[in-house]
């Protein structure tokens, strides 16, 4: 397969844009449960990297698994950073934007029944990555997968478009980063970003970190 060497520009498919509508303009008290969306992906991230390890010893990482999250004060952000398997531009494309997965179209008629109750479901229906829209104005996904050398920023305001551009990455996995909309500065606070971890990710299997801390 070919790469692009430039930022190429995609649309989101046609339920995806929808699902993200709904999503960006949800007013849902919950929105916090992105960060266990997030963390979730993080960890799976990790799982399948440690997977692949008993087959190709090669592919360990460096560091011990870990999820990291950091907060920038301005603009305000947040980034969920994992150093699992990561994706490469074939991965970018088809799992976040261009292919829905089967739960995204029962998703949107949940949340079109009774939007308000509903969206905390969202990684039930196997599409909790666009969980981000609901806090973040732009999301980037830097990322490089194991084994390989080239990394891709992936990049959307979830307005019906991403793109995807080569980017640089010393080590495989991969960051999320959150630019935060206005009303949703409290995410870049230490103490709502501890407390939610404590509530939904406790169970995680992978040590979460916030800056020196572990959670
Ligand atoms: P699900 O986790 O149920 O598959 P998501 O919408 O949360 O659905 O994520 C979609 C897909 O995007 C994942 O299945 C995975 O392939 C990819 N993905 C998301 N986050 C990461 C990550 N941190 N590292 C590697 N792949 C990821
Ligand atoms: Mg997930």
């Amino acid at each position: 397969m070919t790469e692009a060497l430039e930022k190429e520009t995609f649309s989101f498919q046609t339920e995806v844009g929808q699902l993200l509508e709904i999503v960006a303009g949800s007013l849902y008290s919950n929105r916090e449960v992105f960060l266990r969306e997030l963390v979730s992906n993080a960890s799976d991230a990790c799982d399948k990297l440690r997977y692949a390890t008993l087959t190709d010893a090669h592919l360990a990482p460096t560091q011990d698994f870990a999820i990291t999250l950091e907060i920038a004060a301005k603009p305000k952000a947040l980034s969920i950073s994992d150093n699992g398997i990561g994706m490469n531009h074939a991965d970018l494309l088809e799992t976040l934007g261009t292919i829905a997965k089967s739960g995204t179209g029962a998703f949107i008629d949940a949340l079109k029944a009774d939007e308000k109750d509903n969206v905390g479901l969202i990684g039930q229906f196997g599409v909790g990555f666009y969980a981000a829209f609901m806090v973040a104005s732009k999301v980037d996904v830097l990322t490089r997968k194991a084994g390989e050398s080239e990394a891709w920023l992936w990049s959307s305001d979830g307005k019906g478009a991403f793109t995807i551009e080569p980017a640089e990455r010393d080590t495989s996995g991969t960051t999320v980063t959150l630019h935060l909309k206005k009303d949703a500065k409290e995410f870049a606070e230490e103490a709502r970003i501890r407390h939610i971890i404590k509530t939904y990710s406790e169970h995680i299997g992978f040590p979460v970190k916030l800056g020196d801390e572990t959670l």
